[in-house]
């Protein structure tokens, strides 16, 4: 690993979405939401880590009345694909039967994450459960889950910013990017 500690986002090779096109789209998100979930009062948890920043944003774009909550699984491994393999590290503190939940995620690679949460949080009862994540990489391998509410599409490619690590680098970076290839070289 090659990481610029002084300047990391000397890193990111090419740009994908700015602060300010990040900022409309979650705008357009939070509009949407607040239309949707009109009348109700929704659990709005968010995936930990890397849907922190989206999650934080998202929820002020929401004109409605929400509880918020957090939950941390961790895929084994921290390289740059999902294990398949999911360990629940911190879960929800709200009894969610009857609630109508919406899970934030950061990012849908295989759906392997969002399909078994879906499931766990499925035996509890709640009156929904939607996700909005914002960014989608289905179009590269489609499942047959899919989320309610996308940000933006993008490709096969691993991207870091707005939440986002590498190997716990990257997160605060504002705007959304891929990385230099040389960062992962040994
Ligand atoms: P999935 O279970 O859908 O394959 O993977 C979802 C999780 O893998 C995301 O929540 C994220 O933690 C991680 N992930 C997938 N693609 C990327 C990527 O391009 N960049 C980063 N930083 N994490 C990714």
């Amino acid at each position: 690993m090659h990481i610029n500690t002084e300047n990391p986002g000397m890193d990111v090779e090419r740009l994908l979405f700015t602060e300010e096109q990040i900022a409309k789209r979650v705008a357009e998100l939070g509009a949407q939401l607040t239309k949707d979930y009109a009348g109700k009062r929704p659990v709005v948890v968010c995936i930990l880590r890397g849907a922190s920043f989206f999650f934080v944003d998202l929820c002020r774009q929401m004109k409605l009345d929400v509880e918020i909550d957090f939950i941390d699984v961790s895929s084994y491994g921290s390289g740059t694909q999902s294990s398949g393999v999911i360990r629940m590290v911190k879960d929800l503190d709200t009894d969610i039967e009857g609630r109508d939940v919406l899970l934030v995620e950061d990012i849908v690679d295989s759906g392997l994450t969002l399909k078994h949460l879906r499931q766990l949080l499925g035996t509890r009862s709640p009156a929904s459960i939607r996700v909005c994540c914002l960014l989608n990489k289905q179009a590269a391998h489609p499942v047959e889950l899919n989320c309610e509410y996308n940000g933006f599409e993008i490709g096969n490619e691993f991207v870091v910013g707005y939440g986002l690590d590498y190997a716990e680098h990257y997160r605060n970076l504002p705007y959304i990017g891929v990385l230099k290839p040389e960062v992962y070289a040994d």
